[in-house]
């Protein structure tokens, strides 16, 4: 079976742009293909013009579309005319022009006279069935022809759904669906041939019937949202804020899309509804946040900033009303108690949740095969905390049922069999299928989830801040439990008692979580209260704390291998800097942040940063290069935007692994850890050479300039001043190598007199009210 280790995407919008850039992040060569414009065609210049400006785009795309430079050298563009011969050397042809089927056919004939047998073809249609992409195309193109409906933005959104027909080679399909799951990082759903697929179809309808439903129960948008939101792990966005993200003009297309092509019997035609306002929004350019607003928009007319929303009865905009809603605000851990309200806002929710989840109920078998793929397509494509079945379970099937007769509507079998869709049965979660019986999850080769383990065992140790499982084959994962994930002491005194189990009676550790940060530093709420009250010796105390167990993590006689996703800021980067070695996944944001809160590293992430630069061959000689790179980066509280680029910033080391599916994150550490074990031998200490105070004064100096150009604030000089005195070493003479426990007292001493400052205490205290970093 050939490998992908080519590709090409033809059509360089919104989405073929995206999907290009990821393909890149992958590490894999790909070709960017558009049309030549007319204007080039007549003057000959400019024929790629299209795909090398949407390179360009990429490049300023914010969230940004790649995660290193390295993977935005690896797209080429070019233009369907002069390069189409090029595709002869890939092995997976991505199509994402537009949504129209007599362009898509034209070119998929072109295709097929220059591809190379075997070579996969795959659409990104988001509403045309397979059987009319392929009507009229050659059998070898059948056989290799699938679609891949990624979603929007590529790189961010998990969701990918797979589409193939029975002519589908099931080798190809298998070649590409492994491909996007474990080196695009996706989580593959296949579904069957139908109009919409999943997510935008059952996404549509609720966001019609959303919509619709708002206007008959006389509701604002903030209140429609508030109960189309929260209470029911659907983004806080709920239906008209979701309408602005994605773009009001987009919605009739998809919409008109799935009525031409779904059968008159099915329920979403009962959804659609004329919405004259819409409408006026649409042809007035009020298309949401591309556009001139949406439903919300920030009115910034006279100099302002004052927060709008559209008066559903009047189509003007007024100001932003929060929602009050008891009802609501008491659903947030009982949706149930919202459904049953005798309010406008419970009859919404009545009719939009009941009908949505009804609608779902009757998606099986006719677009997913099981209840399992509609609830990823819907948690991964749209964003919903639980899935629509993992809903009803959460409400109770006979509440639904329930509200659906009252409303004389139809109640769809599979729903009213009144069984839970889903059930833990011998620690494996399984779920219902059509025939009645229960069938465990079954995960793809190579996924391991904590969340399965933690079904089918007790933790073997376990506190309030933190627990350790035992993921088999001899290695423990260490995983935090406090709010938000914050280090505290709890966590600090488990892990030493995590390192004698693991000395005395396993062979690795793994410091993991599944929360959706792995760690956003120490836990500041304590800090500050212990400052408060002037308990500065308890302060001195964690960190000293912290810093021992950190540096026993780096010298345990075991492989110790941090995994982390999502944020990892602070205390929660210094974890990984002392680990043997770290598996990251693709999207994790890595850095000392605290220099933002008036503090600096503490826990000898100032000491390993240190090292790090110093052993950079790219560096020059000399002990000033290594501080004046870990300056840069600290005292600016610099955050990388991916795990590649925290190579870049040396939070990662080259050799640390990068996982991109975040569902193969455990296995691959825990593979990294075995790895490891055999001869494992903890690193040697190494000393330090600094430059002392000619070095501080340089740094300082360097710190001033940033204040003269306004971009330093007053405190940020006193917390640069200390954080330059730990990196060049205090009063060290470079002649004389300085130690790591120098470096660590540097750092506990620098902390402290920081923590002792007012403007410290107001930069703690301002991030914990507002998460905002207050520049003082
Ligand atoms: P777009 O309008 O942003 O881009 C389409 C691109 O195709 C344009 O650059 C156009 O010049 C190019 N093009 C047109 N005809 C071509 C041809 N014959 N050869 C090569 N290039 C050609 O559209 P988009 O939003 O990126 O959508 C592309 C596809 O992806 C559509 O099938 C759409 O339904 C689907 N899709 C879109 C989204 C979304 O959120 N926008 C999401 C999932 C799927």
């Amino acid at each position: 079976m050939t490998e992908i280790k080519k590709a090409a995407v033809i059509g360089a919008g919104v989405m073929g742009a995206g999907i290009a850039a990821h393909i890149a992040n992958a590490g894999v060569e790909v070709l960017l293909l558009d049309i030549v414009p007319e204007a080039a065609k007549a003057n000959g210049a400019g024929r790629s013009v299209i795909a090398q400006t949407a390179v360009e785009k990429l490049l300023k795309a914010d969230p940004a579309a790649f995660m290193s430079k390295r993977a935005a050298k690896l797209v080429t563009p070019g233009n369907i005319e002069d390069d189409l011969e090029k595709l002869a050397d890939c092995d997976w042809i991505v199509e994402a022009v537009v949504e129209r089927l007599d362009i898509k056919q034209a070119l998929y004939a072109k295709i097929d006279a220059v591809r190379k047998p075997g070579t996969a073809v795959s659409s990104n249609t988001s509403t045309i069935p397979l059987a009319d992409l392929t009507k009229g195309l050659s059998d070898a193109f059948r056989r290799d022809f699938l679609i891949t409906h990624f979603f929007n933005p590529p790189r961010y959104m998990r969701l990918l759904e797979i589409v193939s027909s029975p002519e589908t080679d099931a080798a190809t399909v298998d070649r590409v669906a492994r491909f996007a799951d474990v080196k695009l990082g996706k989580t593959v759903v296949r579904c069957k041939d139908t109009p919409g697929f999943i997510a935008n179809r059952l996404g549509t309808y609720w966001m019609q019937l959303a919509v619709g439903q708002a206007f008959e129960q006389g509701l604002t948008v903030e209140e429609a949202d508030a109960v189309m939101g929260r209470p029911f792990g659907i983004p806080k966005t709920g239906v008209f804020g979701l309408l602005d993200l994605v773009g009001l003009d987009l919605m009739p297309h998809v919409q008109g899309s799935l009525e031409r092509a779904l059968p008159k019997d099915d329920p979403f035609h009962a959804t659609v509804r004329d919405v004259p306002l819409i409408k006026t929004m649409i042809e007035t350019g009020y298309t949401g946040r591309k556009g001139k607003g949406g439903f919300y928009r920030l009115n910034r007319d006279h100099g302002g900033k004052v927060k709008e929303s559209i008066d559903l009865s009047t189509g003007q905009y007024r100001a932003q009303e929060k929602a009050v809603l008891p009802e609501v605000d008491a659903a947030s851990k009982h949706p149930k108690a919202l459904l049953a309200a005798n309010t406008p806002a419970g009859r919404y929710a009545a009719n939009v949740v009941a009908r949505t989840l009804a609608y779902a109920a009757v998606l099986v078998p006719d677009a997913a095969d099981d209840v399992v793929a509609i609830d990823e397509a819907m948690r991964l494509g749209y964003n919903w905390k639980w899935g629509p079945f993992e809903l009803i379970d959460r409400i109770g099937a006979g509440a639904v049922v329930e509200i659906l007769t009252a409303a004389g509507e139809a109640v769809p079998p599979f729903l009213a069999q009144g069984k839970p869709f889903y059930r833990v049965e011998n620690g494996r979660r399984q779920y219902l299928d059509l025939d009645g019986t229960y069938r465990d999850i079954v995960r793809p080769e190579g996924v391991l989830l904590l969340s399965d383990i933690k079904l089918a065992s007790e933790p073997v140790l376990k506190n309030g801040s933190a627990a350790v499982w035992d993921i088999g084959d001899g290695v423990l994962c260490f995983e935090f439990t406090s709010k938000s994930n914050s280090l505290d002491e709890g966590i600090i005194s488990l892990l030493g008692k995590t390192s004698k189990l693991v000395k005395d009676k396993y062979k690795a550790l793994v410091i993991y979580n599944e929360g959706s940060n792995f760690s956003v530093g120490a836990n500041l709420g304590l800090a500050l209260f212990a400052c408060n009250i002037a308990a500065f010796g308890e302060v001195e105390k964690l960190v000293a704390g912290g810093q021992q167990a950190y540096q026993a993590l780096k010298y345990a006689p075991f492989p110790v291998v941090s995994a982390p996703a999502g944020m990892a800021l602070g205390g929660g980067c210094e974890i990984l800097l002392h680990s043997s070695a770290v598996q990251a996944h693709a999207e994790s944001y890595i850095g000392l942040v605290e220099c933002g809160v008036g503090v600096l590293p503490g826990w000898g992430g100032c000491k390993e940063m240190l090292t790090r630069w110093q052993t950079d061959p790219s560096l020059p000689k000399g002990p000033m290069p290594a501080p004046s790179k870990v300056f840069e980066t600290v005292s600016t509280a610099t955050v990388s935007k991916s795990a590649a680029e925290a190579k870049e910033l040396h939070f990662l080391r080259p050799t640390d692994g990068i996982t991109m599916n975040r569902d193969r994150l455990l296995a691959d550490a825990k593979a990294k850890a075995l790895a490891l074990v055999e001869n494992y031998a903890p690193p040697k200490p190494q000393d330090l050479t600094l430059p002392g105070p000619s070095g501080r004064v340089a740094l300082e100096m360097a710190a001033e300039s940033f204040a003269k150009r306004g971009i330093a604030t007053k405190h940020d000089l006193v917390v640069a001043a200390a954080l330059a005195e730990v990196l060049t070493g205090g009063g060290a003479d470079h002649t004389v190598p300085v130690t790591e426990a120098q470096v660590l007292e540097l750092e506990r001493a620098g902390f402290m007199k920081l923590i002792r400052t007012n403007a410290t205490l107001a930069r703690i205290e301002a991030i914990l009210e507002t998460g905002r970093p207050l520049r003082n």
